[in-house]
């Protein structure tokens, strides 16, 4: 094997092998930098996949917004009531905690997957990329291919350039606007932002929100991109933690692809598989050259993979020179039937936050209730020697229909309630409701006594909601009594 002193090596677990530095530039990319990086476009079975999979989440989330049920928008967070409809459960802030359960068990779900497929989140799935993706495909259109674009990068201003500059910069603008709207959409109702927004007659704060999320959109796909990955995201620091040996990243298979370099097809040659065409650093989004081993800022997104399996194709030669291996497959070890503890703790995990979703959702009352006492006075003596209190009931209605509820207390061989029992109360509503209790001060085992007011639906006493308030009365000795 050739070695030269001064080359790196590529230590595997199997071998040591010379690999030729190609450098790569980590400075910002920019959209006229000099030494931004230039993505390939590159056609195959991953970019296929992953195309397929971002188009349709982009589709996804433009148009959910657009979906009613039960004849208002399906999802909506709205932030005036205070409330988040989905479909036809509404979500008030005191059910939140379902949504946190929600957020953890998605990221056990993501650590359990990582485990298995490294970070195919982030070339797949990870809106970043998406976009990413999108604003290089309009970039490709307007400007040309690879090497028409590093041309147009080098060349001085000229109309030609201007045009085509400007060109792509509205065609951003627009789908940064677009995802502006798309986004805003999920706090307030879509069928009227779209016309209001193009139409300018948004209020102002609508307007700048959409407006703010459009500038980041613009400036995250169109400017930023790899950036992102590499210096923001939390995420492609700690996910190699979650690596075992079984996990399936995208690797280069070494040994034999080395030693790399240039030769003619059907040549017979000493060499390795790697012609070293640098083609999987030229449709890297991230830039880097995964022919020198696991790199944080991978992506996982298989460019590399389609782009050096065509040139194996022409050449020849086996395919997945460059594909998704494990550590151990590629040290030939056969596959463990117990993965790592960590694999199997992540899917338990994620199990158990699943579960504890479908309990929460399923204890989650649709009426809430609370009771506040009169602070004004204690209690009231009537005419006909019995005391009053009295007090504030809240009742919301949190289903999305009209529904009727009766209204009680506990002990009522005690306590009498001096009210309208049954109630009609709209979607949604908060209704405050006055109510007195009256009690035989004699009867009262004390003061204060406690009482618990209750809610349910008409015809469901499975539905009670219960709270608990304090009765006052007199104070009595026990000869009163
Ligand atoms: S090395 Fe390959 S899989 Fe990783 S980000 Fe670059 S192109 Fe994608
Ligand atoms: S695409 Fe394949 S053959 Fe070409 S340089 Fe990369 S690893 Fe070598």
């Amino acid at each position: 094997m050739p070695n030269n002193k001064n080359e790196p090596k590529y230590q595997t677990t199997s071998n040591t092998i010379a690999v030729k530095q190609i450098p790569v530039d980590r400075s910002p990319s920019g959209s006229h930098g000099a030494n931004k990086i230039q993505i390939k476009e590159q056609k195959g079975v991953f970019q296929q996949i992953r195309t397929g999979m971002n188009t349709g989440l982009v589709l996804l989330f433009v148009l959910l917004p657009f979906i009613s049920y039960g004849g208002r928008q399906a999802i909506l967070f709205d932030l005036e009531a205070q409330q988040f409809f989905f479909f036809g459960t509404s979500l008030w802030p005191q059910d939140f905690t379902v949504l946190a359960w929600v957020f953890i068990a998605a990221a056990f779900l993501l650590f359990f997957v990582t485990v298995f497929w490294g970070r195919v989140w982030c070339g797949y799935l990870c809106p970043q990329t998406a976009w990413t993706f999108m604003f290089v495909w309009i970039e490709t259109r307007i400007e040309g291919n690879r090497t028409k674009r590093l041309a147009l990068d080098k060349a001085p201003w000229s109309s030609n350039k201007i045009l085509k500059r400007l060109a792509k910069h509205l065609t951003w603008g627009l789908a940064a606007l677009l995802t502006g709207c798309a986004f805003i959409a999920y706090f307030v109702p879509a069928r009227e932002l779209y016309p209001d927004i193009f139409t300018l007659k948004a209020s102002f704060w609508i307007s700048a929100w959409v407006w703010f999320f459009a500038l980041c959109t613009y400036l995250n796909a169109g400017w930023m991109r790899e950036q992102m990955c590499l210096h923001c995201c939390p995420y492609a620091r700690f996910q190699s933690a979650m690596f075992d040996g079984n996990t399936k990243t995208v690797t280069y298979d070494a040994t034999r692809g080395e030693s790399r370099g240039p030769r003619k097809r059907k040549q017979e040659t000493d060499l390795g598989d790697c012609i070293d065409c640098n083609l999987c650093v030229d449709v890297c989004p991230t830039g880097i050259d995964i022919r020198n081993g696991l790199q944080y800022e991978c992506i996982n997104c298989g460019a590399c993979v389609d782009a050096c399996n065509e040139t194996m194709d022409k050449f020849g030669y086996q395919p997945n020179l460059i594909g998704y291996f494990s550590e151990n497959a590629l040290e030939g070890k056969p596959k463990p039937v117990y993965r790592s503890t960590k694999f199997i703790g992540y899917g338990i995990a994620a199990i158990i936050m699943f579960i504890v979703i479908g309990i929460d959702m399923n204890n989650r009352s649709e009426i809430q209730l609370s009771v506040i006492r009169d602070r004004q006075e204690l209690y009231r003596e009537t005419v006909d020697d019995m005391v009053e209190n009295s007090y504030t009931l809240k009742i919301r209605n949190k289903t999305q229909e009209t529904r009727y509820y009766r209204l009680s207390v506990d002990n009522r061989d005690l306590f009498q309630l001096s009210a309208q029992q049954e109630l009609v109360i709209k979607p949604g509503e908060l209704l405050d409701y006055p109510v007195t209790v009256r009690a035989d001060p004699l009867m009262l085992p004390g003061t204060p006594s406690p009482i618990i007011f209750s809610v349910s639906e008409v015809g469901h006493d499975e539905t009670a909601v219960f709270q608990e308030s304090n009765f006052f009365g007199p104070i009595f000795t026990a000869s009163c009594r």
